[in-house]
């Protein structure tokens, strides 16, 4: 049975009703029924499209929300979901919250706030970013199962309204919502909302793939129940207690397939599909043996998600084989478990722990990781059924609104400048102000996920100001401010850059005269690049060149030129100690030829730790790229005659770092993890990461052989000794063949 035929199984409240007090699960019908009628209440004198009351919307929604499976809280918000919004001079979050408790009230927030989400004609690449803020902004997860209910039940009923909103709206569920029902394994919801999305975008397409299937189906009207009557026989045969149903692939995949991958509808094997549904994993190989003995099989394509499951879970068997009359069907093996996870998505799979409601952390969210892995005990408990189910998977972003409805992904902790400066350099270069929803807010304010920001902007503004370069935290924004001084205020810029190297030259313990303070500058400047001593002010200024490397040049040219060490011949040791620890202090870490503070980049090919053997290569305006020794790279270049000119001898400049320096610095190292497929791998290492206080940047995994897999990690790393304590415990994690550092 699909959503589809759900539709007719209730018509209305009383059967709704029915539906909840007859259930096994622990509904608190009373509430649920005052939900309704306070819903009821509200919405009265409003009226669909259709014309129909506007009531029967939220109770279709509880309606698929509660054939989903979700619990009081859920349905009630489904009856509240439209008030706050519709009826806003009846009630409100605050009233909700007394009447039905703080869950509930959660909920219908989460479900107010994104209505006011409006992602209609937007081009596809937001359309990622639109996803990403809707997980990111319902941290609780039954808020994107109640909205989906809602879209779906909006589609069913869209064929009233105007053609442009029709359009609009099956844009956003085809970009939007049939892939969040995708990523969270809803597939009944997924294939509901594409089939009545492609309906109205491609009327034509849709009615084509009809007719075709109509045509098909008509001429093989008997051929799934033939089949099936043939399988139930003999897998009878074996004693196994199993459920067999058939079913015609949707018109939207078939869609997908011909236009897609430009196949005909002949070339489609998998039109006709039978599901066996058996008690134990054993059975589904049984059953497996027992259908490829009973036909021929295509080769290719078996596939066995059971020993290794899609990353949302999915597990089953897949054969094509080819039935009588030649018609090729696929056979889909799967135990009851694994079904109802493939229906339902992980909201099937979810128990609830108490305690998981506190700020997650990185430990929580690896846990949480972890219990949807943890397939030992698929039982649902409907008391704990997805209660309180809160995700927090893109932390590390935010995404705003612009008064458009355009979002913007920032990094965490971006200010509104960075939000200027991330539309166009001209807002940030003429903002004057900003406001966050409709209300004025301080330029150096952090937006929250769902905000609506409006930068202000005048164009008689001042331009940035040069405490903007403190306060943002993007680099594009950086940059951006920096471009705008070196434009537009040369003269301050030289004012500001003499005022600053004068202070480096009045520190120096002997004082140079001022004919040798202009030659050290000078000198300094054209070895930096610049023409003059005042294109070197003008880029201190605007800081459009790194201190470090600045004041690095003004030392060696002072010590050219004025000699101090032989001017001072009696110095106390200590003294002249001191001054040799803070010459070599630097910020890279690095020493190149014997010089310190040189700009150095640390490449990604090969992502060198302090205590690597590592060279440098020096490259046309980004500094110094540092490599290990062995990389790839490296020996490919060394020999290379055209770059002998360029390879620097470098070293870590581990002498004159502290400890504390040195274990603050992060670097970023890949791993390749080869290694058995086991169920519990990822969590395991995920724990051991976890475990040792590692910073997991990012992981991926593909399929090596049938068996093996390869689990790419960029871990943040402090140096070889603490690279080599990650790798030896991760190696002794279970089912882990080996290790290597590097890219694959
Ligand atoms: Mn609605």
């Amino acid at each position: 049975m699909t959503i589809e035929d759900k539709k007719d199984e209730f018509s209305g409240i009383e059967k709704l009703m029915a539906v909840i007090e007859n259930s096994e699960k622990h509904y608190d019908a009373e509430k649920i029924e005052r939900a309704y009628l306070y819903a009821k209440a509200l919405h009265e004198g409003q009226f669909r499209v259709s014309g129909e009351p506007y009531i029967s919307h939220p109770i279709a929604v509880a309606e698929i929300v509660t054939s989903l499976g979700l619990d009081t809280d859920s349905i009630c918000a489904a009856f509240l979901h439209d008030t706050v919004e519709d009826c806003p001079d009846k009630t409100n979050l605050d009233i909700i919250k007394n009447k039905f408790g703080e869950e509930v009230s959660l909920l219908v927030d989460g479900l107010t706030k994104m209505k006011a989400i409006n992602v209609e004609d937007k081009e596809e690449a937001n359309m990622e970013n639109i996803r990403k803020m809707l997980l990111a902004m319902s941290k609780d997860i039954r808020v994107i199962f109640i909205k989906l209910c809602d879209r779906l039940h909006n589609m069913r009923t869209l064929g009233v309204k105007a053609e442009h909103k029709r359009r609009a709206t099956a844009l956003e569920t085809m970009h939007v919502y049939a892939p969040l029902a995708h990523r969270l394994g809803m597939q009944r919801m997924k294939q509901e909302l594409e089939n009545l999305a492609l309906s109205y975008l491609d009327p034509i397409g849709y009615a084509e793939v009809s007719t075709d299937i109509e045509k098909k189906y008509g001429l093989n009207q008997n051929f799934i129940e033939n089949t099936r009557q043939y399988v139930s026989e003999k897998l009878e045969e074996y004693n196994i207690n199993f459920s067999l149903e058939g079913r015609v692939k949707t018109v939207y995949s078939i869609y997908r397939k011909m236009f897609k991958q430009n196949k005909s509808f002949d070339e489609i094997y998998d039109f006709y599909a039978i599901r066996i549904i058996v008690d134990t994993e054993l059975e589904c190989y049984t059953a497996l043996g027992i259908i490829h003995e009973l036909f021929k099989s295509i080769p290719g394509r078996f596939k066995d998600y059971i020993s290794t499951p899609k990353p949302n879970m999915y597990q089953s068997l897949h054969t094509t084989v080819i039935g009588r009359d030649g018609i090729p069907f696929e056979v889909q093996i799967r135990t009851r478990e694994m079904h109802h996870i493939a229906e339902y998505g992980i909201a099937a799979h979810w128990k609830y722990k108490s305690g998981a409601k506190s700020k997650e952390d990185i430990d929580k969210k690896l846990s949480w990781i972890a219990k949807l892995i943890d397939t030992e005990d698929g039982a649902i408990d409907s008391e704990d059924f997805m209660h309180a189910l809160k995700i927090d998977i893109f932390s590390d972003e935010t995404f705003v609104f612009t008064p458009k409805g355009d979002v913007i992904a920032l990094p965490q902790n971006s200010t509104l400048i960075d939000f200027a400066y991330a539309i166009h350099s001209q807002i940030g270069n003429r903002m004057v102000g900003a406001k966050i929803n409709g209300m004025i807010a301080p330029i150096d304010r952090v937006p929250q996920t769902g905000e609506i920001v409006e930068i202000i902007t005048s164009a008689n503004a001042k331009g940035p100001s040069r405490d903007w370069l403190k306060i943002v935290k993007t680099s594009e924004a950086r940059a951006k401010i920096r471009q705008w001084f070196k434009k537009e205020k040369r003269a301050e810029n030289i004012k500001i850059g003499q005022a600053e190297i004068d202070r480096v030259i009045s520190g120096y313990r002997v004082k140079p005269t001022e004919a040798q303070k202009t030659e050290i500058i000078y000198c300094a400047a054209r070895k930096l690049g610049m023409a003059d001593s005042e294109d070197l002010f003008n880029a201190v200024g605007y800081n459009g060149i790194a201190m470090t490397k600045v004041t690095s040049k003004l030392k060696g040219e002072y010590e050219r030129i004025v000699k101090p060490e032989e001017q001072v011949l009696i110095t106390d040791t200590d003294q002249v100690q001191t001054q040799k620890n803070k010459k070599i202090r630097s910020n890279s870490g690095i020493i190149v030829d014997g010089e310190y503070g040189c700009e150095v980049k640390f490449a990604k090919c090969c992502n060198p730790l302090p205590g690597d053997h590592i060279i440098g290569f020096i490259t046309k305006g980004y500094g110094i790229s540092i490599h290990k020794h062995d990389c790839p790279n490296v020996k490919a270049g060394l020999e290379n005659p055209e770059y002998r000119e360029r390879w620097a001898h470098t070293e870590w400049d581990t002498d004159s770092m502290t400890a504390a320096e040195l274990s603050k610095t992060l670097y970023e190292v890949v791993l390749q993890i080869y290694a058995e497929n086991d169920i519990m791998l990822l969590a395991n290492i995920t724990a051991a990461l976890a475990d040792m206080k590692v910073s997991l940047l990012s992981i991926n995994t593909k399929k090596r052989t049938e068996s093996e897999i390869i689990i790419s990690l960029t871990v943040g790393c402090k140096n070889i000794d603490h690279y080599n304590s990650i790798m030896s415990r991760l190696k002794s994690i279970n089912h882990v063949h080996s290790i290597t550092r590097g890219f694959s």
